[in-house]
């Protein structure tokens, strides 16, 4: 049994005594844009042992993370930039130590992102790489396939995000339906900001740098986990600063802005996702205040 599981027994369930936990779930907000972020959190009668929350068709779920107390369960959905409009169920599932589940389900309205189609011009060997390239880009797409699976379990932010560069945001860029020299290509999964080369680029909240390195068509790439598969990613750097592994607090520069790989010019690229949904990063910005949970801290050092 989990430490969690002992707590819930100290909370008053006896064995013996083990009954389904009543539920209730929120969201906040229960409307959000495409590629929007909610704050999903659940309420128990009993303490929980473990909760999760799934979209759709999703059946694995995203874990919750238990408020102190064990009754409250919280965690970050992302609704993903490509994902239908409309209503959507979130359902919601815990169980307490003995074994027995409970379920709650709360409707989501997911709406349109009107994102805009953008034609842009780009070197060509960007919108048909050569022969000779085909195996690099097969290589990079692997590489960062692997980042997404290998995330850090504990989450390390505890508010809102930073802006990582002090420029402009070019809001209609995210999500923009992009046509590369005549070519329709997929849509934009990041915010663009017009930054100007060498700028400094900040982690926009505590992080694991998980990818450091030059990849063809993002040129200079970081990819930073923030834990429980919270990610950020910035393109086009032209300078790295950072090795894979290394811890950095929010505020820390680790790049400059570049126009490596597919660039109209010098600007940054930043992308987010959370649990695999490709969100708008400035939804980040706006996180709550949710402090690191001193109980997880405790289990994690205990298990070491
Ligand atoms: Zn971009």
């Amino acid at each position: 049994m989990t430490l969690l599981g002992v707590l819930a027994l100290a909370g008053g369930i006896a064995a013996g005594d083990c009954r389904a936990p009543r539920l209730s779930a929120a969201l906040s907000p229960a409307t959000v844009r495409q590629g929007g972020i909610v704050v999903a959190t659940l309420t128990s009668d009993a303490p929980l042992d473990e909760a999760r929350v799934s979209v759709g068709d999703d059946a694995a779920g995203i874990p919750m993370e238990p408020v102190p107390g064990g009754r409250r369960w919280r965690a970050l959905v992302g609704v993903d930039f490509e994902g239908p409009a409309g209503k959507r169920a979130l359902r919601f599932e815990g169980r307490v130590a003995c074994g027995e589940k409970g379920t709650a389900a709360r409707a989501l309205v997911v709406r349109s992102g009107k994102f805009k189609v953008e034609r842009l011009r780009v070197a060509p060997e960007y919108v048909e790489p050569p022969e000779s390239e085909k195996e690099r880009i097969e290589s990079d797409r692997e590489k960062v396939a692997l980042v997404w699976k290998s995330f850090d379990p504990e989450r390390r932010w505890s508010g809102p995000f930073l802006l990582p560069v002090d420029a402009p945001v070019r809001r209609e860029s995210f999500g923009s339906r992009r046509v590369l020299n005549g070519e329709p290509r997929s849509a934009h999964s990041g915010l663009d900001l017009a930054a100007a080369s060498g700028q400094p680029v900040r982690a926009p909240a505590p992080a694991r740098v998980a990818l450091a390195e030059d990849l063809y068509f993002s040129g200079g790439t970081v990819i930073l986990d923030h834990g429980e598969r919270l990610f950020t990613s910035y393109f086009h750097l032209s300078r790295i600063d950072v090795k894979v592994g290394q811890i950095l607090e929010a505020g820390e520069a680790f790049a400059a802005v570049g126009a490596t790989g597919r660039a109209t010019g010098p600007h940054l690229h930043w992308s987010a996702k959370i649990a695999g949904a490709r969100i708008n990063p400035l939804g980040l910005l706006e996180l709550p205040k949710w402090p690191l949970n001193p109980t997880l801290l405790n289990l994690t050092s205990q298990s070491q």
